[in-house]
């Protein structure tokens, strides 16, 4: 149990009701999507909630048109000003992030509407929320993301537009140095909070998208993810500390928790300032050579990635400037993009996975309304192949983007020798299109596939003999032999990477691949957990792929171990049977 959690009495924890004041300390226990802590106001994203407030709401007849359009032209300096700092921060994936607000404000249409009610002798505010309630009821008709985030943009902007008009709701929409609590947030809402500074995000639904997860620690705010509605209630401005290491939100917090959050925040602080020595190559106690490489997601991760000397990129995800965009990117946006990838580290091999989108990963801008079961949907290569010009298009722009380089090109999810050959003769196709057409590029990528559905195990020799690596893409392994949902709290406790079956197909799938000389690269959570290192060295796993911050622990961690030890261990694991015997060798063994 949590060391503040043991000052608490038990009938303050997690269980209070909607309407209960929140005036003591509460304790909400969740889930931690990205560590870090932060002590803070709170401000509630619950549109719906606050639009509808501020209709029921009764206002002045006190504006003139000249306050109005003053209004409107705050807005749109402080919407400019907010993309201007996403953009200086996150060059690929924030472009055109705050458009749909732009374009609705410089809509003759929209804004002009607001001003004919006001001639009609509407209030301003008034103008504001019924022209926007007009417009959202058009939106809200479609139930996919795509029009959802519609309404939200319309709200978000009337809200704002209310804040700059009327003094005293100035502060309705900043969430700069506040804990954001929501119910439901897109990746592009991850990107606006970072642009304004919050300090960090709870968000109150059972499920969040891993992408979600993902993004946060690459913009460094920390996230929890809490199954309780309850939260949605509190008011704004209350006092809260957001422990996004143990996964704890402390809503009024006391002052002990305070002072001891103080002294743990200090602590880590300094910790962070504290800069390890990572050294160039990493080494086994006994001098075994392993690979650690970096996982990329945003372009802005390139920074610490180098500074913790990654031998390389191992997990290039390209889907975020896909996720997080209006609209498809470009082959020439994308270029751009893997060019400053391949350029930010010379001589060093990337490897690149093609687009890895469906299930949890939603496009707001593709319609795959009707899925009854994305996580088994038309997601990632089977969208690719299905959408073969948007692929080309992708894979153009990787192997232009590596001229000079040496790359790797990956597909995810693939389930059958028939997906990965289809993917494959497209990165030939492409390269036979660039080469008659003249374009420099790179005519000899290694191409692998991630391993991450089980029916590939069964057939590992014949992919083995076709592909030139494999990529072990933990985090989906576990979740398809399991059956367990990745992003649901409700079964997060047998989400386990240490089952047996999926040990043994580890050590399968490094078998067949030694046996053809084919690489392997394992990704995803596993690569950085210190419990699981030793068995995957066991097993003869030499190249891991990790979000760089983990580096410089796992190198250390890798220094002390064995080899010989290693393989011992790893070889008893494999004969275990059960999951609380194995996690007792892995946690007495290592
Ligand atoms: C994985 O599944 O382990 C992986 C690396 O891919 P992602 O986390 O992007 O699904
Ligand atoms: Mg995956």
């Amino acid at each position: 149990m949590d060391m503040l959690e043991k000052t608490l009495p038990s009938a303050w924890k997690s269980e209070s009701h909607p309407m209960q004041p929140f005036t003591c300390q509460n304790l909400f226990k969740g889930k931690v999507a990205s560590e870090g802590f932060a002590h803070g106001p709170v401000k509630i994203i619950n549109r719906d909630r606050t639009f509808e407030q501020l209709l029921s709401r009764s206002y002045d007849n006190n504006y003139s048109v000249d306050d109005f359009k003053r209004a409107v032209d705050i807005t749109e300096l402080q919407l400019k000003d907010l993309q201007k700092r996403v953009e200086e921060k996150l060059s690929d994936v924030a472009s055109l992030i705050f458009t749909a607000h732009h374009l609705l404000l410089k809509d003759n249409e929209y804004v002009g509407s607001m001003l004919q009610k006001m001639e009609d002798g509407a209030s301003a505010p008034v103008a504001i929320l019924s022209v926007t309630k007009q417009y959202m009821d058009i939106f809200t008709h479609g139930s996919n993301s795509y029009m959802r985030e519609k309404v939200q943009d319309l709200e978000d902007l009337s809200i704002r537009l209310l804040g700059n008009l009327v003094a005293e709701l100035h502060e309705i929409s900043r969430c700069e140095d506040h804990i954001v609590i929501a119910q439901e947030l897109f990746p592009s809402d991850m990107l606006k909070l970072s642009s304004e500074k919050a300090l960090g995000v709870v968000l109150v639904t059972g499920g969040v998208t891993s992408h979600l997860s993902i993004l946060a620690r690459s913009l460094e705010i920390p996230l929890v993810i809490i199954d309780s509605h309850d939260l949605i209630f509190i008011s704004d401005e209350t006092m809260a500390l957001l422990d996004a290491e143990a996964g704890n939100l402390y809503v009024n917090p006391s002052r002990v928790v305070i002072s001891s959050f103080n002294a743990r925040n200090d602590a880590r602080r300094r910790v962070a300032n504290y800069k390890v020595p990572v050294k160039e190559e990493t080494l086994t106690k006994d001098g075994t050579r392993i690979r650690l490489l970096a996982s990329i997601n945003l372009l802005s991760d390139l920074k610490l990635a180098r500074e913790v000397k990654c031998e390389g990129i191992g997990l290039y995800r390209s889907e975020f400037p896909f996720l997080i965009r209006s609209d498809f990117p470009t082959e020439e946006e994308q270029y751009v993009i893997y060019r400053k990838l391949v350029e930010s580290m010379p001589e060093k091999e990337i490897s690149f996975r093609t687009l890895d989108i469906g299930g949890d990963k939603v496009l707001p801008y593709y319609d795959t309304a009707g899925e009854q079961n994305p996580f088994l949907g038309l997601r990632s290569i089977r969208f690719s192949l299905s959408n073969r010009e948007l692929f080309l298009q992708q894979l153009r722009a990787m192997l232009r983007a590596g001229v000079g380089a040496q790359i790797r090109i990956s597909f995810p999810m693939i389930s059958s020798l028939e997906e990965f050959l289809e993917g494959k003769a497209a990165i030939i196709d492409s390269i036979d299109f660039l080469e008659k057409r003249n374009i420099p590029h790179n005519n000899n990528p290694k191409i692998g596939l991630m391993i991450e559905v089980p029916s590939v195990l069964a057939i590992l020799d014949d992919l083995a003999h076709e592909a030139d690596f494999f990529s072990i893409g933990s985090n989906d392994l576990v979740q398809y032999i399991l059956a367990v949902d990745r992003t649901n709290e409700k079964v997060a406790h047998i989400y386990n990477p240490h089952h047996p079956a999926v040990l043994r197909s580890i050590k399968q799938i490094v078998e067949t691949a030694a046996r053809y000389e084919t690489g392997v690269i394992m990704c995803g959570d596993m690569a950085h957990h210190e419990l699981y290192i030793p068995f995957l060295l066991g097993t003869g796993i030499r190249e891991l792929s990790l979000e760089s911050g983990y580096i410089p622990k796992v190198q250390e961690i890798i220094n002390k171990i064995d080899m010989e030890k290693a393989r011992e261990i790893s070889k008893e694991l494999l004969l275990l049977n059960k999951m609380a015997e194995i996690e007792k060798l892995l946690k007495n063994g290592n």
